[in-house]
């Protein structure tokens, strides 16, 4: 039977958002469905992600990554998923407002968030005060199709760390997947023909010109979003909210 989407990630933090940039520009029809906020939107100044040499808003950059899996080719649905079972070579998810959706694979990514996982067979939780995935280093969890990333693997309680594990939690699922599939890299012209090779597949050899234009775009991009502070204050916690 067909599924509505090749990919579910459920849970839009980075973990989750990482790995839909990989599965989506594999080719894989990959949908996130995310309730609630990530944690990331709590934190004052993000200054121990690469790349941000003077730190960075993480509400910014949760906002970049977000646009990122948008770009790639990711659709998104902002609804709580409620319960996952297997069914037809995949999975079926139910949310909270009694839709379904269906795909092949499921990335899990909801960070301590398991009760959705409850009918699923043979899927090992540890609970450590909160509740973990046990999976491998690259999230299978022993159920196939069935993937845990970032926190909810495990994985340190660092952005970059939860971000880099979805990403390779992605690239498991292209590679467990019928795409073909070598890297995701981009690459100048030349790099491979230039060596009588074929293009990789998942890869791409771009022109000079080709290069500055995406080059002028990614200024123009980041200028935009650079141009002014973000508005949001960050998330408190709970029990702080509590006592305003
Ligand atoms: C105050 C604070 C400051 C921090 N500062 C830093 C820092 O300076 N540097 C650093 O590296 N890290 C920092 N972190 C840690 C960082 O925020 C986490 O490592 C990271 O957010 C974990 O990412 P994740 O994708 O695994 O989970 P999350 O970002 O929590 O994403 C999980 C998402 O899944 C959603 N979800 C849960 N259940 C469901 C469901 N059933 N259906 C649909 N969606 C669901 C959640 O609402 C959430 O949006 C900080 C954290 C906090 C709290």
């Amino acid at each position: 039977m067909a599924h509505d989407h090749d990919v579910l990630i459920i849970g839009g933090g980075p973990a989750g958002l990482t790995a839909g940039i990989f599965t989506a520009r594999a080719g894989l029809d990959t949908v996130i469905v995310n309730d609630g906020e990530p944690l990331l939107r709590r934190n004052g100044h993000l200054e121990n992600y690469p790349g941000f040499p003077g730190g960075v808003n993480s509400r910014l950059l949760l906002d970049m990554m977000a646009d990122q899996a948008k770009r790639s080719g990711c659709s998104r649905q902002e609804a709580r998923i409620v319960d996952l079972e297997q069914a037809s070579g995949g999975f079926r998810a139910s949310t909270a407002e009694d839709s379904t959706v269906t795909a092949q694979f499921v990335v899990a990514a909801t960070k301590n968030t398991v009760d959705f996982l409850s009918d699923i067979e043979g899927l090992k939780i540890r609970s450590r005060g909160k509740d973990f995935v046990e999976s491998d280093d690259r999230g299978r969890t022993g159920v196939e199709g069935l993937y845990a990333a970032g926190r909810l693997a495990m994985q340190p309680y660092q952005t970059i760390i939860v971000a880099g594990h979805g990403g390779s939690v992605g690239v498991a699922v292209v590679e467990d997947s019928d795409v073909n599939f070598y890297h995701d890299w981009t690459a100048p012209e030349g790099y491979f023909t230039g060596r009588g090779r074929d293009v990789p597949p998942g890869c791409e050899e771009i022109s000079p010109e080709e290069r500055r234009d995406r080059e002028a775009e990614s200024l123009e991009v980041m200028q935009t979003y650079f141009a002014n502070p973000h508005p949001e204050e960050p998330t408190q916690h709970p029990n702080v909210r509590g006592k305003d």
